[in-house]
């Protein structure tokens, strides 16, 4: 089945990962920009990260016929360092214009402190000027609730942001209620350790529906599993859901909500 992986860091996965994807059905990815696993010295090291984003990973998806969307922002992580922040805020319109780029992201909380806050804020607005959508990474385990929480306050907190054009990523069982609520989009991360298993987001599924809702497998240098998202369709292929409602999920609503993006050049390969 043709599926889209919307939020996948293909900068810590081999070329072999990219050719597993694409005789699984994988017809496009989408990349957030992340940490690295350590802190950025300066602005000069995100910039290099952008062009890997928007130049690099583009050409090595086409290779096997995936198209590679990516996500411009500094991540929750580095935020506490805000004069560094600024600097990446400010520089994020010189790649904004790329086009593969579908939005700010995966900007967010992480421990939930005062500079993650800020900068988040901060990423908001430059959303709303540049009228762009926004991809919202939720914090991990004891911070999610509260973190979630805050964030849509935030994010309802600005008039000017559309909540249909914001994803609320990493939801889980106490959080993707509110995200949906508030009239977001939610993506469900399926992670073989923590967040969602592929069982627990088809109980999300049924449960909630299949409006606003997507999955991933948020694939990068930790334990993660790039073939997730096609564990998912297996898992509910297994319960009895039909082709297209299974495929509403995993391919037609990252493709509705990509849409709003006026940069969003679709090329399907079939
Ligand atoms: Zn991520």
């Amino acid at each position: 089945m043709k599926y889209i992986d919307p939020h996948i860091h293909m900068i810590s996965r081999i070329t072999d990962d990219y050719e597993r994807l694409a005789m699984a059905g994988c017809a496009a990815v989408s990349e957030p920009a992340f940490w690295a696993g350590f802190d950025r010295g300066s602005v000069e090291s995100f910039r290099d990260y952008f062009r890997h984003l928007t130049e690099v990973e583009p050409k090595r998806a086409a290779q096997f016929g995936v198209q590679h969307f990516s996500w411009l922002c500094i991540n929750a992580k580095e935020a506490e360092n805000v004069a560094l922040s600024r600097e990446v805020i400010a520089m994020i319109p010189e790649f904004i214009d790329k086009p593969n780029v579908l939005g700010i992201g995966e900007i967010g909380l992480n421990k939930n402190t005062p500079n993650e806050s800020r900068i988040f804020v901060e990423h908001l607005d430059l959303a709303a000027k540049l009228d762009e959508l926004v991809l919202v990474h939720t914090p991990h385990l004891e911070d999610k609730y509260k973190g979630t929480r805050m964030i849509l306050d935030m994010v309802c907190g600005d008039s000017r942001i559309k909540r249909e054009r914001v994803c609320i990523d990493h939801v889980e069982e106490h959080t993707i209620g509110p995200a949906l609520e508030a009239g977001c989009w939610v993506g469900m991360t399926l992670y073989p350790v923590t967040k969602c298993t592929p069982a627990r987001a088809a109980d999300l599924v049924e449960k909630y529906g299949s409006q606003r809702v997507m999955v991933n497998s948020a694939g990068d240098w930790g334990p993660s599993n790039p073939m997730a998202v096609p564990q998912f369709i297996q898992e509910l292929k297994l319960r009895g859901h039909g082709e297209s409602e299974i495929s509403r999920v995993v391919y037609d609503n990252p493709l509705t909500f990509f849409g709003q993006c006026r940069r969003f050049n679709w090329q399907s390969a079939g």
